[in-house]
């Protein structure tokens, strides 16, 4: 329930930072969902907070909804801040490795050696993207490989290093060829409307984001962590779940329920809701059946059921379209300034030069970089719609909605080290979901039920 759908928007942004993307920005679009299950799953209240200013709050006898055993805060607070440094470090990085890229003429050269090999425009591009690839792989390796290292020293992580680089290289491989099929697609596009192309480039770009998050349960997310249905080993669950469901007035068959090995690469717990139409499920990590009590997997999964009910994923779909319509609109216009600008310098002469799809990733690094704060606070709100959603759709059929809820985001923020006081503008820039403090805080404070109240999706 930390990562899922918009949650991983993070986790997605975070890997393919530059790689790609125009992708990055496709990518927004795609991390809606858990597309590419690849992200070595965080913990994805991640990028929490820096917490220099932590104070314990004050004067309060009270025990606050969400706080940790002092050794735990200690490394909760360091491991926070290890998290928030390499997500700025990992945005500044990708956007500067850009620019010195470009400066240096590395760009040029990789589009000479590209241009040189083949008349071909499906060589040129393929060879030209796989070179790219490459540099920005090797150039991101450090701090991809110090952030999980630090996971597994903080014992968020037990994957070794050699399925660590094997899910890396499956990325990449993946990256490069529905990569390499958008950008040919992309200067076909440019040249034949070298002024609208922001516009008709979008519409096959969108088309491509729905059909990956339709197929990415089925065909992506098994490529990089082991699924079965629930009901295998978990039957006694799935009822419950069901009763949870039927409350909903929705239906969710068993089928639609499935169980992933997280606990063969992580430690931390979650759940949540991919795909669409035929493709539409509901996934529960398997840690999370044997760390929680049947009572906070109910809320975990109410949780992710208000996802599914409130229509998150397709509203989310909408919303990240809008903003990669305007963010290719202004990388078209970014595009025209830079090279206008600094084409000389850089030796690319013009948009329909293969080097131009570094200009425009750059100005889209920048862009996504600078809306990071609205789609985070987009996802913010859905969470919070999640939130309340689950605790009214366990309402009679957990004792105490109030203590489980809170209890879960005591369990979670355990388990994934969650510094209890983060900074606000890293929580205001860097986080998907509202932090785990004011998450438990408000669970244990929402009665819908007490005299007056009325629950707001539930009829009592
Ligand atoms: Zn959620």
């Amino acid at each position: 329930m930390q990562t899922d759908s918009t949650s991983s928007i993070e986790r997605l942004r975070m890997r393919t930072r530059i790689l790609v993307v125009l992708f990055l920005v496709c990518a927004a679009v795609l991390a809606a969902l858990p597309l590419y299950g690849q992200a070595p799953p965080q913990p994805e209240s991640q990028s929490q907070a820096q917490a220099q200013t932590q104070q314990p709050p004050e004067a309060s006898t009270a025990k606050p909804a969400y706080s940790l055993p002092p050794e735990k805060l200690q490394q909760a607070i360091d491991y926070s801040r290890i998290r928030v440094i390499l997500d700025f470090l990992g945005s500044g990085w990708g956007i500067l490795q850009l620019i010195l890229l470009l400066a240096l003429g590395v760009i040029a050269r990789m589009r000479n050696v590209a241009v040189n090999l083949s008349k071909s425009r499906w060589v040129q591009g393929f060879t030209f993207i796989l070179l790219l690839l490459l540099a920005s792989t090797l150039l991101d390796l450090p701090l991809d490989l110090y952030g999980h290292h630090a996971a597994v020293a903080y014992g968020q992580s037990v994957q070794g290093w050699g399925s660590w680089a094997w899910d890396a290289a499956k990325s990449l491989l993946l990256t490069f060829v529905f990569g390499g099929l958008l950008v040919m697609l992309l200067f076909w596009v440019i040249r034949r409307s070298p002024t609208r192309w922001w516009f008709w480039f979008w519409i096959p770009a969108m088309v491509f984001v729905l059909l990956s998050v339709f197929v990415a349960p089925v065909l992506i997310d098994p490529l990089f962590n082991k699924f079965e249905p629930l009901a295998k080993t978990n039957p006694a669950l799935v009822d419950r779940l069901e009763q949870v469901v039927a409350r909903g007035g929705i239906e969710i068959p068993a089928e639609r329920m499935f169980l992933m090995k997280a606990s063969e690469k992580v430690t931390t717990l979650n759940a949540y809701v991919t795909g669409y139409g035929a493709s539409k499920r509901v996934v529960v990590w398997d840690n999370s059946i044997t760390k929680a009590t049947p009572d906070e997997i109910s809320f975990i999964f109410g949780h992710e059921m208000g996802h599914y009910v409130l229509n998150h994923i397709p509203q989310t779909l909408v919303f990240l379209g809008v903003l990669l319509l305007v963010e290719f609109y202004l990388g078209y216009r970014g595009i025209q300034w830079l090279i206008a600008r600094y084409g000389a310098r850089w030796r690319i002469p013009s948009q329909n030069d293969w080097g131009a799809l570094v200009v425009l990733l750059l100005v889209l690094a920048v862009l996504s970089f600078f809306s990071e704060p609205i789609v985070n606070g987009y996802s913010r709100m859905h969470e919070h719609e999640a939130d309340v959603y689950g605790q009214e759709a366990i309402h009679g059929i957990v004792a105490d909605p109030q203590t489980t809820a809170q209890q879960s985001f005591q369990l979670l923020g355990e388990m994934s080290l969650t510094d209890p006081n983060p900074n606000p503008f890293v929580e205001f820039w860097t986080f998907s979901h509202p932090s785990v403090s004011s998450r438990a805080a408000f669970a244990a404070a929402y009665n819908p039920w007490s005299p007056g109240q009325h629950p707001k999706y539930f009829a009592k």
